[in-house]
Order: C-alpha cells, then structure tokens, then sequence
C-alpha cells in the first residue's frame, strides 16, 4: 500500500479576519511570507529524502496561514513552477505522485 505523507506550509500568518479564538491574532497583520527560496529548500530535502528511501509515497502540500489566499497569485504560480522543476514535468519523483490541497 502507497503511503501518503501530507506537509503543511504556513506560508504567511497574515489574515483578513481576526477570529477570537485564533493563536496567531497578534501576528494578522503581519504581511511576511516565507521566501520563494526557503519554500525551494523544502522541495529539495522532501525529495531527496524520499527518493531515497525506494518506496512509492504520495507527497501533498497545504498551503496554510494565516490566510494563504492573501498572497499574490504570482507567488504560488512561482513556486509551482519550482515545484516542477525539483519533482519532475509531471509532479513524480519516482513513484512519487504529487498533490496540492
Ligand atoms: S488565521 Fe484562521 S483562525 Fe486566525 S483569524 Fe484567520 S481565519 Fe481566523
């Protein structure tokens, strides 16, 4: 049976809404996100580590915040792109199929 393992980005801990109850409320405004490069730095040792290990495994991403809908379009197409280049035209790296959530 193929394993799945699912990686969670909070790429931003900037939100348009300001839940009671949110962990990160004092944090909202805060516009940063993380890097195009330290996202690419994932890519790598997620790939590198489960190449590796010789077993298919299905690697899904969720994007996280904060809202991480805030961010310009343009970033997740860039990074999407990146994501390309690391697992391969069609998002496998061996038996390693590939899923945004
Ligand atoms: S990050 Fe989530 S919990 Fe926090 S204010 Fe935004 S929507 Fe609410």
């Amino acid at each position: 049976m193929q394993r799945t393992v699912q990686f969670v980005i909070k790429v931003s801990k900037h939100c348009n809404l300001r839940c009671r109850y949110c962990y990160e409320y004092p944090n909202l405004s805060n516009t940063e996100t993380m890097s195009l490069e330290q996202l690419e730095r994932i890519y790598a040792h997620i790939a590198s580590w489960y190449t590796g290990l010789g077993r298919p495994v299905t690697v899904e991403f969720v994007w996280h915040g904060g809202e991480p809908l805030l961010i310009d379009p343009d970033f997740y197409w860039q990074t999407f792109a990146a994501q390309k280049t690391i697992f391969g035209e069609n998002r496998r790296l061996s038996e390693m199929p590939f899923k945004q959530i």
